[in-house]
């Protein structure tokens, strides 16, 4: 797939001054998180996302093309960029691009925020590389603190003993805070709550629990089977009793808890039951290079067609800037009509 492209060059860093950001949607929504899928590929087979069938069915750009693509992205003001997946852990030349992408500048002068979602079966060995290639956090996939209920949901034997491991390298190499999301179906997982909340304390992690979306491969949702934020609250506060805590910034998708010592974090994030479209500041690419303004778009904005047909950098910075005026203002989950996105939250990013 890989075509030969330019690594595009960011202009001379311009003053601090937050108008001087050219995304900003129709709604009025500034956009300044950037979430790359870097490969299609996943080493586990979550039930709830994947059939365990399939493999990879979108193709990979080489690292280059994914570092020159940012690059556009954090010119025009991206602050913060995500690398996902698949599985971002299996993919060659990680290291190499977290380097790259730790010397870069947001158009205030900053470096950026560099974050990273992974399932944590590699990270016992690649949590102190990243962090010394100036990776600032991860965020590690747990859907149980019970062994066999957690290689049930990976269908992966010995999964849980090595995600333990990266979360606890993670901490070691200072990879902090650490999350850990956790996707709840009721009947299947949603028993883990409360054993959740003393893994939070005991680990020194934060926990977020996270409403189970209608973007898995097979066909499973229901609105029965999403464990709402009420619940979770409801539930973990019969045993450690809760208390609020603000939001960390206005595009912050989690409700954040701490418990009556300030010990320990929850978060629980509720795009199903209260969602937060109205705060998006997100904006994805799929590992083939096309932009998709919301996880449920129904179409994708092909940017590296646009690369390989000889754009300029000025064309391609227009491109990315009208498509994201066409950003949805929302999602229509559970409504009726409601259309589940042209791909799966594993070929999409999460
Ligand atoms: N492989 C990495 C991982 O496991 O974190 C990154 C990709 S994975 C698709 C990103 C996140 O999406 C995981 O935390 C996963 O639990 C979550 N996810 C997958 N399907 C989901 C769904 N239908 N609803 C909500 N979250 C989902």
């Amino acid at each position: 797939m890989a075509a030969s492209l330019p690594i595009f060059h960011i202009p001379e860093t311009q003053p601090a001054d937050p108008g001087i950001s050219r995304l900003r949607d129709s709604h009025g929504r500034v956009i300044h998180d950037l979430r790359v899928s870097i490969t299609d590929r996943c080493n586990y087979k979550c039930v709830y996302c994947r059939t365990g069938e399939l493999g990879a069915q979108y193709p990979e750009l080489g690292i280059d093309e994914y570092l020159g693509i940012i690059r556009l992205f954090v010119d025009l003001g991206i602050t913060k960029v995500r690398l996902t997946g698949g599985e971002p852990l299996l993919r060659r030349g990680l290291i190499d691009l977290v380097r790259e992408l730790a010397s870069l500048r947001t158009i205030f002068g900053e470096p950026l925020d560099l974050a990273l979602t992974t399932n944590g079966h590699l990270l016992d060995g690649l949590a102190k590389p990243l962090k010394d290639a100036g990776l600032d956090r991860v965020t590690v996939s747990m859907d149980a603190v019970d062994q066999t209920i957690f290689e049930r949901i990976t269908r992966v034997p010995g999964s849980y003993q090595a995600v333990l491991g990266g979360i606890r390298a993670a901490r070691q190499a200072g990879l902090t805070p650490i999350k850990i999301n956790c996707v709840l179906l009721r009947g299947f997982n949603d028993d883990q709550v409360e054993n959740f909340a003393h893994f939070a304390r005991q680990e020194d992690v934060i926990v977020r629990f996270i409403e189970f979306m209608p973007l898995e491969e097979g066909r499973l949702w229901t609105p029965e089977i999403v464990v709402p934020l009420r619940e979770i609250v409801e539930r973990i506060g019969r045993v450690l009793p809760l208390r609020e805590l603000p939001p960390n910034e206005a595009s912050e998708t989690a409700r954040r808890y701490t418990f009556e010592d300030c010990r320990g974090e929850i978060g629980i994030i509720a795009p199903v039951t209260q969602a937060f479209c109205g705060a998006c500041s997100r904006v994805r690419l799929t590992s083939d290079g096309k932009i998709r303004t919301c996880l449920f778009s129904q179409i994708e904005h092909d940017l590296y067609g646009r690369i390989r047909s000889g754009a300029s950098e000025e064309e391609l910075r227009e491109y990315i800037v009208s498509t994201i005026n066409q950003k949805e203002a929302r999602h229509h989950i559970g409504e009726p009509g409601f259309l589940k996105p042209s791909r799966s939250m594993v070929h999409i990013g999460g």
